[in-house]
């Protein structure tokens, strides 16, 4: 289904802060969404913004109430959920309020050691995974060198309940998008508070090709889970408010379809012994329409084609191909090398010329690859064929893609190409 411009703002948050149920909660859309809830003893604050923007939601939830901070909630670990709380200490510090009660999951603090140990390498996937949106040259943004750490640690599958004021709250564990997942229920208000378990709108994040394994089955029961809950709200991770009990229902019922259709039909076929090649081409055959064209499943950020991966690498090991060619592999360099002593780049990129001409971009590319890789600049002209029609064909299918990740993943290629056509012509000048 179509991604339109509308969906990307609202799932970086760019819309209007909206008070709900009865004046007590309150949802800030920050690039992550930050919920809040008013007691008479003070506020509970479910998720944090990014570093970038902590200024702008301490500011959005002063609007909202002058109580103190009294909880805050981290969803999950991920830097747009728990790193902008910058002025919400500072406040606390200069008013002499009491430090909050800051409530995690156990896996979160691993989470945060394995950032610290490969920050470098973070910094560069989060500029890959964001560069449209420009997370690019800003390290401190995603860095967990300096983290608020939690006071209440939630141990392996524990439930914990608390009341602040007049309300009690309910917070469970389960595993989704991450391991270290925690989302909250409040029951006198019927809200319950999402974290990235639930986009709005988006097929559930469950493949992301950048990052370590996601729980296809586990996210399914979380939601089931949810759905136990009867309520009236829900506050996602990104996106607009979800309202109603109906829209509750449909939008928690038809990701668990979905979840499970992905991961029954994966499994089910690793059992018929087939490999991840002819298993994802297979399930791309067989995606039902209703999934396709479903206005909560759309593929904004995650998609149906990263979940066939992530259930795959879930069971499977990395040699996924069954072919023992595969199991120690030559360079692609030298296969590329030996391909073209067999036919010249220009013939190679003739052939993807005409792919391309008649619409096989995906061929296209693998093809100008022979040349990209085997070329050695040898015939710079060729090279520089490539590399232009390369960047074109990716360029194209940017254009056509509706994933935010698949669709940034596309444009740094091309980009690349750019640079390396420019690399070409100022060492043949
Ligand atoms: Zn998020």
């Amino acid at each position: 289904m179509y991604t339109t411009k509308e969906d990307m703002n609202n799932f970086f948050g760019n819309f209007p802060p909206k008070t709900f149920a009865d004046g007590i909660c309150h949802i800030i859309g920050s690039f992550g969404n930050v919920g809040v809830v008013e007691t008479s003893e003070g506020l509970i604050v479910f998720d944090l913004a990014p570093r970038q923007f902590e200024l702008r939601l301490f500011k959005e939830l002063r609007s909202f109430s002058d109580k103190p901070v009294k909880y805050i909630i981290y969803s999950h670990g991920h830097f747009d959920h728990c790193f902008g709380y910058a002025s919400i200490i500072e406040e606390i510090k200069e008013k002499g309020w009491a430090m909050p009660q800051v409530i995690a999951h156990e896996s979160l603090l691993d989470r945060f050691e394995k950032y610290r140990m490969l920050d470098k390498y973070h910094v560069w996937l989060n500029s890959q995974q964001f560069a449209s949106i420009g997370v690019r040259r800003q390290e401190g943004v995603v860095s967990a060198h300096d983290t608020l750490d939690p006071t209440i640690i939630i141990r392996g599958n524990d439930n914990y309940e608390f009341k602040l004021g007049e309300y009690n709250f309910e917070i469970y564990h389960d595993k989704g998008e991450t391991d270290d997942s925690l989302w909250m229920f409040f029951p006198e208000k019927k809200v319950l508070f999402a974290g990235d378990l639930v986009m709005n709108p988006g097929f559930p994040n469950v493949g992301n090709p950048n990052k370590v394994q996601r729980y296809p089955k586990h996210w399914a029961f979380a939601m089931e889970k949810m759905l136990e809950k009867d309520a009236e709200f829900i506050l996602p991770g990104h996106g607009q408010l979800i309202e109603g009990k109906e829209n509750v229902k449909s939008a928690l019922s038809i990701r668990i379809e979905a979840l499970h259709f992905v991961h029954d039909e994966v499994v089910k076929r690793m059992n018929e012994g087939k490999w991840f090649e002819q298993i994802y081409h297979e399930m791309l055959e067989i995606y039902p329409d209703k999934f396709k064209n479903h206005e909560f499943l759309k593929p904004t950020y995650g998609c149906y084609r990263f979940a066939i991966h992530a259930t795959y690498r879930l069971y499977h090991g990395w040699y996924n191909t069954g072919n023992p060619t595969d199991l120690f592999p030559a360079k692609s360099d030298d296969i590329a090398k030996e391909l073209l002593n067999i036919n010249s780049g220009k013939e190679y990129l003739n052939h993807a010329k005409n792919l391309y001409e008649n619409d096989k971009l995906q061929l296209g590319l693998h093809i100008l690859d022979v040349i990209i890789k085997g070329n050695n600049s040898k015939d710079k002209e060729t090279l520089l064929g490539a590399y232009t029609l390369k960047a074109k064909i990716l360029k194209q299918k940017a254009e056509l893609e509706p994933s935010f990740i698949a669709k940034n993943s596309l444009i740094n290629g091309a980009n690349l190409m750019k640079v390396k056509i420019k690399e070409l012509k100022r060492n043949s000048s």
